[in-house]
């Protein structure tokens, strides 16, 4: 079995483009862990950079810039939802990298066009991106194969026309999972272990939000690659239900796609799968609509040791953690990371995403008391 170092100069010779600052920070929340009894600790993917917010994206886009560099690639297409913390770290990535970045975001038909630019939407247009809006009916576009279909189709025949232009262009899908990336997280873990034993910690658990299927595939093959005994949990922000876009087969597809990367023989499927622990029951009402506990782990984790995590992942991700410290399926005197993927540009959101991030229980009686007239 390779041991870290191994496993690192195995990654190592894959094609890179740096672009983040790595290793990322790894520290104690040592309020938190005082509180509950339990040893927590933060893996800071929403810091590396190379823009002040960032997140577990900049990872993939390293491998995936470093291939397509290779490859002669002038141009990068890529796709989510309009408030993406993944294109705007795909932009920041080409920027880099000098390669051009073109945007086609979805946003629901409810929300009507964008008002004005916030979040990672103005951080995207202040790189410049070319942005192309489709609307969709429903916050999540995946939920339709045909939507899907229409999406992809769109970028498809951009990339053709480009094409036809001499430009050589590169479809990243949503969420920058592209196989070419999956390897990137492998590294998360090494460092995440290696950062732990310089604090003499043994981790008993990895938490981390999942969504698009990314980070846990490259980190999970890590694991099992090193043998290493922590367990991962994933808290889910969309349905991981079989048959789905996104479920369990894919991410031990994609563990697979990991070991082929390195040229190593892959786990049993059996095997992958086993490991696979996800929690669905912090999605909350729908993607993008905050969580009364989202809103509550949001406020806990900045009042105790100020840290931000966000409304539509890294927030529902920690409630998730914190509910299953508060009843006992991370036991006491335990050591657990949080894998901090990233997601703070949305907290400057509109409302409706963001959720009620300044209410306090005793909010009406001092506003109250402070403004010493009547309520409005
Ligand atoms: C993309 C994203 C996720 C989900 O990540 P996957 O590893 O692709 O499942 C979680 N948190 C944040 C902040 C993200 O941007």
């Amino acid at each position: 079995m390779p041991q870290l170092a191994e496993l690192e100069h195995l990654v190592a010779k894959l094609p890179r483009r740096r672009i983040g600052f790595y290793p990322t920070p790894f520290h104690k929340l040592e309020n938190l862990s005082r509180l509950y009894g339990v040893s927590f600790f933060m893996k800071r993917e929403d810091m590396a950079g190379p823009g002040t917010i960032s997140g577990s994206k900049t990872r993939l886009a390293e491998f995936i810039i470093g291939q397509a560099l290779k490859d002669g690639v002038d141009t990068i297409i890529t796709q989510g939802a309009y408030l993406t913390n993944s294109g705007m770290q795909f932009v920041t990535a080409a920027r880099v990298a000098g390669i051009t970045p073109i945007l086609y975001l979805t946003r629901d038909e409810r929300q009507g066009s964008v008002a004005e630019y916030r979040g990672n939407l103005l951080l995207s247009q202040i790189m410049g991106a070319e942005t192309h809006f489709l609307t969709t009916v429903g916050a999540a576009y995946w939920n339709s194969t045909d939507e899907k279909d229409r999406i992809v189709g769109a970028m498809e025949a951009h990339a053709a026309k480009l094409q036809t232009e001499g430009h050589k262009v590169l479809i990243v899908p949503t969420g920058g999972a592209h196989p070419y990336g999956f390897v990137a997280h492998a590294l998360t873990f090494t460092e995440m272990i290696e950062q732990a034993g310089a604090l003499e910690v043994e981790l008993d658990y990895i938490y981390h939000t999942a969504g698009t299927g990314t980070a846990l595939p490259g980190m999970l093959a890590a694991k099992l690659l090193t043998g290493h005994r922590v367990k991962f949990r994933s808290v889910a922000i969309n349905s991981y239900r079989p048959g789905g876009w996104m479920n369990k087969d894919v991410i031990v597809d994609r563990v697979k796609q990991v070991f082929q990367a390195l040229n190593l023989r892959p786990s049993s499927d059996e095997e992958i799968y086993n490991e696979i622990d996800i929690d669905e029951r912090f999605i909350g009402e729908d993607y993008a609509v905050p969580s009364v506990e989202g809103t509550a782990a949001i406020k806990e984790l900045a009042t105790s040791d100020g840290v931000f995590v966000g409304p539509i992942y890294t927030g529902k991700g920690f409630a998730g953690l914190l509910d299953h410290v508060r009843t006992g399926r991370v036991e006491k005197g335990s050591s657990v990371a949080f894998l901090h993927t990233g997601d703070t540009a949305n907290l400057f959101e509109v409302s409706g995403v963001v959720g009620d991030v300044t209410a306090t229980s005793q909010a009406p009686h001092r506003r109250e008391t402070r403004a010493g007239t009547p309520g409005p």
